[in-house]
């Protein structure tokens, strides 16, 4: 279309029972806390209540036999069966290690991959920017020996071993990745928290040697703080296995029991023959959910004519059998002008991440957009009346 009107706040409804932002609320879109799937759990119900018995979960055992011994047999059945279902990543031949979101895994994995008799300064640790902003701050936070941030990807040049995460889809801005450095001595850890048909187009199953894997991005449950880890090699395995035992000796058995309930009733809702009467495909809601949003977003962008988004090219997924477009969980905003995006934003109340925290241009700012819908509603219909220095604000 091409009239450019704002958005309109929504009425309460069932599914949707916290309309009542005022109109001049804070709206913060720093964090990505995907509230944005409560409306589907809502509607989902009773079907994916789990409960717990006092008598149970009192073992620090899951399953002794297994070379991840707290992993919860039913969660690495679920895991298993959803990357089937969906065919975004190969289970054969992977050890599967289950972390406290997958954030305890990539300190697991930069443990894991550091060798210090072989290596006696740390390792330098390398990401393409704009970088998921969290990987600088886990490298270096409690100042391991072991491991050291080294930056941006594309300016690295040491020689030696080192290890690059390769973050795809990306975050913050949705694109589709590969290494950047391609160095016989490079290690590469493949963060895939955004490859679910929901955000981007399933192309076929990834087969990298170290994928991870969370929850909080795939169904929407961030607080139950669980994320996976397929690895090719047994030993590299093995030692985020021994990692995530001196660190919190396993991971909690009701939030991995938890999971494995969450993610089979999504295995359940993508399939013809389960299919529970009461909720719709899982990630077809999120994807109708997410391309609306998207458009939106852009027809407002287009309107105030001040910022700019990445642009998708539409790609078969296999997962949908249809051409469709990313709809990433960040909008990843530059602004035309050359202002402090962040404080810019700040001054409307919209609180955003400033692309200097993913090693970028403070020009851009990365922006949730798994939120719930009244936020959205109030995000884009308050973005329509943001102007530019050159428009006389
Ligand atoms: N990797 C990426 C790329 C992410 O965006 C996030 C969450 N923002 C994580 C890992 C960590 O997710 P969690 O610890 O909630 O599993």
């Amino acid at each position: 279309g091409s009239k450019c009107s704002s958005g309109v706040v929504p009425e309460a409804t069932e599914n949707n029972p916290r309309p009542n932002l005022s109109s001049d609320a804070i709206i913060n879109l720093d964090h990505g806390d995907p509230t944005m799937f409560e409306s589907y759990w809502r509607k989902v119900g009773n079907a994916c209540t789990v409960m717990f018995m006092g008598y149970q979960s009192l073992s620090y055992f899951a399953n002794p036999k297994n070379l991840c011994w707290f992993l919860e047999p039913k969660l690495e059945e679920e895991i298993k069966k959803l990357h089937d279902v969906v065919g975004n990543a190969t289970v054969e031949g992977y050890h599967i290690v289950v972390g406290t979101g997958s954030s305890q895994l990539i300190q697991a994995v930069l443990y894991a991959l550091s060798d210090p008799l072989n290596e006696p300064n740390p390792i330098s640790v390398v990401s393409a920017a704009p970088y998921y902003s969290s990987y600088p701050e886990v490298t270096d936070f409690v100042r391991s020996g072991l491991y050291k941030w080294a930056g941006d990807a594309h300016n690295f040049d040491k020689d030696g071993s080192y290890i690059e995460m390769v973050t795809s889809p990306n975050n913050p801005d949705g694109f589709i990745r590969e290494p950047i450095v391609n160095r016989a001595q490079g290690m590469l850890v493949h963060d895939l928290a955004y490859y679910w048909p929901q955000y981007t187009p399933i192309t076929g199953p990834a087969d990298y040697d170290i994928m991870l894997f969370t929850v909080s991005k795939c169904t929407g449950h961030a607080g139950s703080r669980i994320g996976w880890a397929l690895v090719k090699d047994i030993n590299v395995a093995r030692k985020m296995v021994k990692f995530i035992e001196i660190n919190t000796i396993g991971v909690s058995k009701e939030a991995q029991q938890r999971a494995a309930k969450i993610l089979e009733v999504i295995s359940d809702s993508c399939s013809q023959t389960v299919r529970l009467p009461e909720s719709d495909n899982f990630f077809e809601y999120g994807q109708h959910l997410l391309t609306e949003r998207w458009k939106k977003l852009r027809e407002i962008v287009r309107c105030n004519k001040l910022f700019t988004l990445p642009k998708f090219h539409p790609q078969h997924c296999n997962f949908t059998g249809d051409f469709a477009e990313a709809h990433p969980a960040f909008a990843w905003m530059r602004c035309k002008e050359d202002v402090d995006c962040e404080k810019l934003f700040r001054g409307h109340k919209i609180l955003t991440r400033s692309g200097k925290r993913f090693g970028s241009d403070p020009k851009c700012v990365r922006i949730s957009m798994v939120s719930r819908d009244e936020e959205f509603d109030l995000f884009v219909k308050r973005l329509s009346t943001v102007q530019g220095i050159a428009n006389g604000n």
